[in-house]
């Protein structure tokens, strides 16, 4: 049986500041989608931070027209609840008037995949706050690439024949499409600047989707920065692809992820419990684990993959990570590149000042042109 599985996850509000949704608004999303279950063989509706997410099973492919605008429908309400609640950010990720047949492009991100289900059909949604699509590069990497961390790309025939992987250049709108193990190299040079290259799907070489992603980049959308994209995928496990516990285990190394307070800072990524709101600790990147078996399209679970004590270890080290690079303050690497800052013209108002004050040097020379015919040195 072809089933189709749609993420689709938006801010639309959070209580007091960006910390989680009122159970007011995740009523509104719940109810909205419930009027409307015909559509669906199943779903389930949870919170990572200030991010809902719907997860969806159906029969009506990708893309699909009714199934986006059920979730779009379902974000406009809860944004109504907020407004009328006067949560933080209401409607934050909405970022059009009315839905024009896509909610791709549109603000909400959209982790999709149509595939013949299994008999004991497995996958695992990781849904994140406070950081950005390419957080799941590194992650995917040990996932797919590293040995070291996943034994199953020795031992599974599928997984050591390779994957095809879909990197998409989230700043031109283009996607490459790349293979393991010829084009590693290239793939590793993607993956090093997640700001800009993130991966969108995996699939193995006979093209069964193994992981769909959200890549969308809010400040691409709508011109100026209105929050980080935090992102959503779903990974299928077992059999041919990745074990679970792989899946899972390449989250234990809490890497540094852009995000964090005012979306300008490089903090780790920490795995929390389901529904768990955003700390005010700053407000430390988070990543949720939702496991779930499917059997005709319906759905057990989630099972909350974060839960076990060994997380709670995790966690620990990702606070002792954070609070050491916020011990710099504001000092870069602390805090992001211009280009990323999402307060960019606060900070230009403030270097406007300083360019005016800057005056030139006497004797030294404008250095500015000169990368222009940089070679790599031997
Ligand atoms: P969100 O992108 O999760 O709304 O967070 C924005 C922010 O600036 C938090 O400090
Ligand atoms: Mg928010
Ligand atoms: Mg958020």
């Amino acid at each position: 049986m072809k089933i189709t599985v749609s993420v689709i996850k938006a801010d639309v509000g959070g209580i007091g500041g960006h910390t989680r949704p009122s159970d007011g608004l995740i009523d509104a999303v719940k109810k909205t989608i419930k009027a409307s279950e015909d559509l669906l063989i199943d779903y389930y509706i949870g919170y990572c931070g200030d991010d809902v997410h719907i997860v969806m099973s159906h029969t009506h492919g990708v893309d699909n027209n009714d199934i986006h605008k059920l979730a779009w429908d379902a974000f406009m309400a809860g944004t109504q609840v907020a407004r009328e609640e006067g949560l933080y950010g209401a409607g934050q990720d909405l970022l059009k008037d009315s839905f024009s047949g896509n909610v791709k492009g549109m603000g909400p991100g959209v982790a999709e995949m149509e595939f013949e289900e299994r008999p004991n059909e497995a996958f695992t949604v990781f849904a994140a706050d406070k950081t950005e699509p390419g957080a799941f590069n590194y992650p995917f990497y040990r996932m797919f690439v590293d040995a070291l961390s996943n034994t199953g790309l020795i031992v599974n025939k599928s997984l050591a024949r390779g994957v095809n992987m879909n990197i998409m250049d989230v700043e031109q709108g283009k996607i490459a499409e790349l293979s393991l193990w010829e084009d590693k190299p290239s793939i590793e040079a993607a993956l090093m600047y997640p700001g800009r290259y993130v991966v969108s799907t995996v699939t193995t070489k006979d093209g069964e989707p193994i992981v769909a992603s959200s890549t969308d980049r809010l400040h691409n959308i709508a011109g100026t920065y209105v929050g980080k994209d935090d992102p959503i995928c779903v990974v299928r496990t077992q059999k041919n692809f990745p074990a679970t516990e792989e899946v899972g285990s390449v989250f234990n190394n809490p890497h540094y992820v852009a995000g964090n307070t005012r979306g300008s800072h490089n903090m780790p990524l920490m795995p929390v419990k389901l529904n768990s709101a955003a700390t005010i600790n700053f407000c430390i990147p988070i990543v949720q684990a939702l496991v779930f078996s499917m059997h005709n399209g319906k759905f057990t679970g989630p099972f909350d993959g974060f839960s076990t004590p060994d997380w709670d270890y995790v966690r620990e080290i990702a606070t002792k990570k954070a609070l050491a690079m916020r011990s710099q303050g504001f000092v870069h690497p602390a805090t992001l590149v211009p280009s990323e800052l999402e307060y960019a013209e606060g900070y230009k108002a403030r270097m406007s000042v300083l360019e005016e004050k800057m005056k030139p040097v006497e004797g030294s020379s404008d250095n500015s042109e000169k990368k222009e015919n940089y070679e790599d040195p031997d």
